[in-house]
């Protein structure tokens, strides 16, 4: 009751109003910097329990103060200016102490502590200006009010301490605040109503009142400053902490590199759409780019990185960005097709295909760099997401591995196919430290004389379960899998090492991919190769096909004068099976050439392939490029061949390939003898000159 007539008959109510209005404020703001304490860790913890300790004790003060200075006593007053001060000390430094003690992790009850000892500092910086604050008269204390007053404060503010990381979101987060002001105000007014004053020289309405107004207003602007402050602080920080977290949300949900949505994203979309009502409009379609490897090896990363983006780039508009595209990784792009019509489905795989063919500039240059893809429709080929991106995944991977087919619808028995060469892939990995590879040579000789030229490594490879696997399923598999590397490295290098120790210092002719030719380190491998098993370089011919050189011309040129350059001789091989192009001969500087088998077997048959073959030899001949004919199996084609001046041959006629031992059995000459076409010891009953 003394409390209530404490405020109303003995305050002046427009001071009470302004410090309720500070008070509010002033608590609103404190908790919020609180908050930052109780979430921050290390100097960023400090900084933000020295800003709260400041906003929270000049929220104190100066509610305390301008409300003391709305206390009618009836009598003159008078401030001790030291002891005023002092109350704004303690104010500020006991609520840094509290602050520090509420964000304690290790203790259960810190917030609660912290809350308490923030009471205490309010109840000290109340009684502190009260001390400060003389009048002209008997001043009492009734310590029952005292003790009221130190109790509320220390429960109000260990109550908003403790609910302050608890009630947090929305308008819950008054709440503390709220707890706050009200510990302050009862704090205030439990306190005042403990002091009595007797005035001395009687009753003096308005003592001091016009003075007293001033110095409230002003105080109420330098704390609402130091308030602002604090609230601008906290809400630059909170902008900017928002802002990265929304650019930490974006990165874990999109490529760097592209800013499409990555594997993460794509699957939660995905698996939204599966779930919701539209799930049977679902198809998607897996994309991997086929020159991607060759335009990253041979123009360099900045390409390679300009050729995502822009792929990137059309994909996200495709059909008005009606679908989903998303890029997985590497050159590995994903997209969920929105329809449910296979008319409308075929369409936009077609266009999807196109736009994966649009030729790409970069800089002077200009590329194409196409893409396979693999279609898997919901719910047929997959009744959930895992299912439904594997075998689409297994449908991009089986267009990928026939160079006519650029798109492939999954069906069952293509994921039988695509299982099966992924486990062949999976063991021609291991192929190489499990002794399962070894080359064979074949014989290539002059045709006139049957003197050896050299001989041909070819590559075998013994499964443990399938049997012998020829190179022509293997090596493609090898070049699709990544594998042809290795592989080519392990071929040139047991080759070289064969080759220096022949009885007769033979040509060794060594096959290289296409993929090989595009690698730029291919010059210095050949190069080391040779230093460390000492072959001389005169003995060593690699064989290209003309397919391997027309990818990237300026590429391949430049990496095949290098090659020359170190003493190497280099062959083409398979001739007239690819372009057959003039220009290929006239541009490359070739060695020699190997005329395919397919024109040796239809030499006789085929009046057209043996005036070809003629074409070829005078061409060659105009060119000082010498002639092999491959695949000779019969001594009527032999005859044919040598009578239009084939330089050389290579055949089952002259000799099948064979294990390394054949090499010092034929010596440096064979007799022809139909003999050597006979499978498969032929090669080795092949007699010496
Ligand atoms: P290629 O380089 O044209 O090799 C000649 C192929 O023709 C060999 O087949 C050989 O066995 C076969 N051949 C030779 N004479 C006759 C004949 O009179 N009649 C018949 N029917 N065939 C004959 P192979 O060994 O199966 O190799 C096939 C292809 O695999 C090779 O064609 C070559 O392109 C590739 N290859 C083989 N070894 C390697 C290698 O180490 N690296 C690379 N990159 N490719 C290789
Ligand atoms: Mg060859
Ligand atoms: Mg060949």
């Amino acid at each position: 009751m003394r409390v209530f007539t404490c405020l109303f008959t003995e305050h002046n109510l427009w001071f009470v109003l302004l410090a309720a209005i500070m008070c509010v404020v002033g608590a609103t703001i404190t908790i919020r910097l609180y908050r930052q304490v109780v979430r921050t860790e290390g100097m960023s913890r400090l900084g933000w329990a020295f800003l709260a300790a400041i906003c929270a004790g000049s929220a104190i003060w100066t509610t305390h103060f301008i409300a003391m200075l709305g206390y009618q006593p009836g009598t003159a007053v008078t401030l001790d200016s030291w002891l005023t001060i002092s109350s704004g000390v303690i104010a500020i430094a006991g609520s840094a102490i509290a602050f520090l003690v509420a964000g304690i992790r290790r203790v259960k009850f810190a917030p609660m502590l912290g809350g308490a000892l923030l009471g205490l500092t309010i109840t000290a910086m109340h009684f502190t200006g009260m001390f400060a604050y003389r009048v002209d008269g008997i001043v009492t204390w009734d310590m029952g009010y005292i003790i009221a007053a130190i109790v509320l404060a220390v429960g109000f503010g260990a109550a908003a301490m403790h609910l302050t990381p608890r009630w947090h979101g929305g308008w819950c987060c008054m709440v503390p605040s709220l707890t706050l002001v009200t510990g302050i105000v009862l704090l205030h007014f439990t306190g005042m109503a403990a002091f009595m004053v007797e005035p001395i020289n009687g009753y003096q309405p308005g003592a001091s009142s016009e003075a007293f107004s001033v110095m409230a207003v002003a105080v109420a602007i330098a704390g609402a400053l130091i308030l602002g402050t604090g609230l601008a602080t906290f809400y630059i920080e909170k902008r900017m902490r928002e802002t990265s977290e929304e650019q930490l949300r974006h990165m874990a949900l999109h490529d760097p590199l592209t800013g499409l949505p990555n594997r993460t994203s794509f699957y939660a979309r995905l698996d939204a759409r599966l779930a919701g009502q539209v799930a049977g409009q679902t198809a998607v379609a897996a994309i991997d780019l086929n020159r991607f490897k060759e335009i990253n090896d041979s123009w360099g990363h900045a390409a390679g990185d300009h050729v995502l983006c822009e792929l990137a780039e059309r994909l996200r508009k495709f059909d008005g960005a009606r679908h989903f595209a998303a890029r997985l990784g590497g050159d590995e792009f994903c997209i969920i097709l929105k329809t449910g019509d296979e008319a409308e489905l075929q369409q936009l795989v077609q266009q999807l295909e196109t736009l994966l063919s649009l030729p790409i500039a970069y800089g002077a240059l200009e590329t194409t760099t196409g893409g396979s893809i693999g279609v898997a429709v919901f719910p047929q080929d997959g009744k959930d997401r895992e299912t439904l991106v594997r075998n689409a995944d297994l449908a991009m991977y089986r267009a990928k591995s026939d160079p006519l087919q650029k798109v492939c619808f999954y069906n069952a028995e293509i994921g039988e196919i695509v299982r099966e060469r992924r486990q062949l892939a999976n063991d021609l990995r291991h192929a190489i430290d499990n002794d399962e590879l070894a080359l064979h040579y074949q014989v290539q000789t002059a045709i006139g004389t049957g003197e050896v030229r050299g001989y041909e490594a070819l590559l075998r490879w013994t499964h443990p379960k399938l049997g012998a696997i020829s190179p022509a399923d293997f090596i493609p598999l090898a070049e699709a899998n990544g594998l042809i590397l290795p592989l080519g490295d392990w071929v040139l290098r047991k080759a070289c090492e064969d080759a220096v120790s022949w009885p007769h210092p033979h040509k060794v002719a060594v096959n290289l991919s296409a993929i090989q030719l595009t690698h730029s380190g291919l010059p210095q491998q050949i190069h080391q190769v040779m230093i460390e098993t000492g072959l001389p370089p005169a003995r060593l011919e690699i064989e290209l096909t003309e397919t391997a050189l027309i990818k990237d011309k300026v590429q391949s040129l430049h990496i095949m004068r290098q090659i020359k350059a170190l003493g190497v001789s280099i062959a083409l091989d398979d001739f007239g099976t690819g372009y057959s192009s003039l220009d290929t001969l006239r541009t490359f500087p070739f060695d020699k050439i190997k005329l395919d088998k397919s024109f040796t077997d239809e030499l006789k048959t085929d009046a057209r392939s043996l005036a070809v073959v003629r074409a070829v030899l005078a061409l060659a001949k105009s060119l000082s490029i010498p002639v092999l004919a491959e695949g000779i199996e019969t001594e009527e084609q032999l005859a044919l061949l040598h009578s239009e001046s084939c330089d050389e041959g290579q055949g089952f006629l002259l000799g099948r390939p064979a294990p390394i031992g054949i090499v010092a059995r034929l010596g440096t000459r064979i007799l022809i003898s139909g003999e050597n076409a006979r499978p498969p010891l032929a090669a080795t009953t092949a007699r010496r000159a």
